[in-house]
């Protein structure tokens, strides 16, 4: 029988996942990344065990602990510092696998150097893609190649737009679908080198709803700092967001002016914005959940299908996911379109969930009910909300993205490798 040939579109965390995933599983997979000299862009992001399990299984754990840090603590507080709510993470929490806190384009590096050991010359940069067309039993893709204005056209059983948040996959799906919807806050991150923070394996957020801090260390530096990803995020008055541009730089001075005097006796805020080299602006943003991510042979994966507010942690985590539930369904089920399908209903309402309740905190809800019955700071945190109260709100959360440990330690693996790919 002749193998399943699949087109990816787009090279990110999603793309290079999924390219891993059905190489393991023994299908062709070609990759289509619009840029064409990929550059360790991004800060910090999160990846939750559910995730790590995964890319183990795809045997990059080696890698992943030299380049990550193993979190294994999150402490929120409010906007004073003062500690609300301390709960272990990863292994410290009992998951068989670990929670690493990665910087974005390192995390993109490894997951590319895998894709070309493993498939080679069927990653293919610089090339953008415009349409598809269904024909047949096959879909037709299409891109631009970004040097030259030529056209290159790929045909295969199946092709999956992993093409991030202004998918153009996506967009021929939904042709009426209005742009990201702003939630009226920016964003400004960073990473930088600083001394660690706490126990150097903490992932701290203070403030509350309208205003806040992220912090943690993603991986140690060769002075023998961390290098430390940082992110202030606060409500703006404006109604339109900025462009959503990864690269957009903003100067010290304004986010100075709105976090200046977020100093605590365990963390200094502002020296950290004062030292850091770059700092990103991104506008906080979603998109309404779809009726459907599916059309015949093409479907969509990551922040293409579910860009999410970046709440709890996990839109990288769940685009691995997607990955490998998508890979799962393709080698379950013969009749592609049938696989598609299968995933479709089974993972959109799942994160069509998780996209709304981020928009209400999530987990981090917490810190918004002690802004609110604390405004000027606390004695005691047990007279201001409950432990109960506080564990009810992490655990739903948790258990409805499905990265709650028992789902993750007693899960089925989601791949079973081909003969061929091991
Ligand atoms: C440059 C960059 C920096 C980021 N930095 C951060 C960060 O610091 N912190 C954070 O939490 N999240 C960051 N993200 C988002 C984060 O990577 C995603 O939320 C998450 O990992 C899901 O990944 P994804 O693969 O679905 O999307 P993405 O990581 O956005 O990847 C999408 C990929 O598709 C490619 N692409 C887009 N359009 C086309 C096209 N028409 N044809 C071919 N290829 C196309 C893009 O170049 C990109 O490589 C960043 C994303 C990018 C692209």
């Amino acid at each position: 029988m002749k193998k399943m040939e699949i087109i990816v579109v787009g090279g990110g965390i999603g793309g290079l996942s999924l390219a891993l995933s059905l190489h393991q599983a023994g299908i062709n997979v070609r990759v289509y990344e619009t840029v064409r000299d990929l550059s360790p862009l991004g800060v910090g992001i999160n990846l939750q065990p559910a995730a790590v399990r995964e890319l183990v299984d795809l045997g990059l754990g080696d890698a992943l602990a030299e380049t990550g840090n193993a979190t294994q603590r999150l402490n929120l507080c409010n906007k004073f510092g003062q500690l609300i709510h301390s709960e272990p993470r990863g292994t410290a929490a009992g998951y068989r696998w670990p929670q690493y806190s990665i910087h974005r384009g390192r995390l993109q590096f490894l997951l590319l150097r895998a894709v070309r050991e493993r498939i080679g010359q069927n990653f293919r940069s610089g090339l953008t893609f415009t349409t598809f067309e269904q024909i047949g039993r096959k879909v037709r893709g299409r891109f631009r190649d970004r040097e030259s204005g030529t056209e290159v056209i790929d045909e295969a059983d199946v092709l999956i737009g992993a093409d991030g948040i202004h998918s153009a996959v996506r967009r021929q799906i939904h042709p009426t679908e209005a742009g990201p919807r702003f939630a009226r806050q920016l964003m400004w991150r960073a990473a930088v080198e600083a001394e660690a923070f706490l126990d150097g394996r903490t992932m701290a957020i203070a403030g509350h709803f309208h205003q806040r801090i992220i912090a943690y260390p993603v991986a140690r530096a060769a002075s023998g700092k961390r290098l430390t990803n940082w992110l202030c995020q606060m409500t703006v008055p404006d109604e339109a967001p900025p462009r959503e541009d990864w690269n957009k730089r903003v100067t010290r001075d304004k986010v100075l002016a709105a976090f200046g005097r977020w100093k605590f006796p365990w963390l200094d805020m502002p020296a950290l914005i004062e030292q850091s080299p770059d700092i990103f602006e991104f506008p906080l943003v979603d998109r309404d959940p779809v009726s459907t991510w599916t059309c015949g042979r093409v479907t969509l994966l990551g922040d293409a299908a579910h860009p999410m507010q970046p709440i709890g942690s996990q839109a990288g985590s769940q685009a691995i996911l997607d990955a490998r539930l998508l890979t799962a369904a393709l080698s379950a089920i013969s009749n592609p379109v049938e696989a598609l399908q299968h995933y479709d209903t089974t993972r959109r309402p799942v994160m069509n969930d998780i996209t709304l309740r981020n928009r209400s905190f999530g987990p981090e809800a917490a810190m918004q009910l002690v802004e609110e019955r604390a405004p000027n700071g606390f004695v005691r945190i047990e007279d201001v909300i409950s432990r109960h109260e506080l564990d009810s709100i992490a655990n739903s959360f948790a258990v409805a993205a499905g990265l709650d440990v028992e789902t993750v330690n007693n899960g089925l693996s989601f791949v079973h490798a081909s003969r061929e790919s091991t």
